[in-house]
């Protein structure tokens, strides 16, 4: 969708650090992370939210956290666990529906409020994570 910042990043228009790819799903570092290693899975087809979506795609975005990202997070970031959350309408930003995949530490305080004393600068987090 034109004028749409997700669907520019998809078609490499704005840059990103991408974490992954395939034919149905983008992902790649949050600009503004919450934690270290902050996700964000988009559909490569523009669907504004949770009420419009395919849900195939969910299901699609959801093995592919299990399979792929979380172990990811675990191998590279040493995470604790994880916070998977999706706004729609009131408190989403962007009108490309996005799931946040938010890798959580011991030390990053409550759900709500992240210790952003402990975040690093996404270039270094990009070089961890994408490193042979
Ligand atoms: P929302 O509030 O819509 O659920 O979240 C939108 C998220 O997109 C925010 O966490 C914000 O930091 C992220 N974001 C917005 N613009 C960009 C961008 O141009 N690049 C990246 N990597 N993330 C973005
Ligand atoms: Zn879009």
């Amino acid at each position: 969708m034109k004028d749409c910042i997700f669907c520019k990043i998809i078609k490499g228009e704005i840059p990103s650090s991408k974490i992954y790819e395939d034919e149905k799903i983008f992902v790649f570092l949050d600009v503004n992370p919450s934690t270290n290693g902050h996700m964000l899975i988009i559909p490569k087809e523009h669907y504004q939210d949770l009420f419009s979506i395919d849900e195939n795609l969910i299901i699609h975005a959801v093995k592919i956290i299990k399979e792929k990202l979380y172990p990811l997070m675990r191998e590279r970031l040493h995470c604790d666990g994880l916070t998977i959350s999706q706004n729609n309408g009131f408190g989403q930003e962007v009108k490309h529906y996005h799931i946040h995949v938010i890798p959580r530490y011991q030390n990053d305080q409550s759900n709500i409020t992240y210790n952003q004393d402990i975040i690093l600068p996404i270039d270094q987090v990009y070089s961890i994570l994408k490193r042979k």
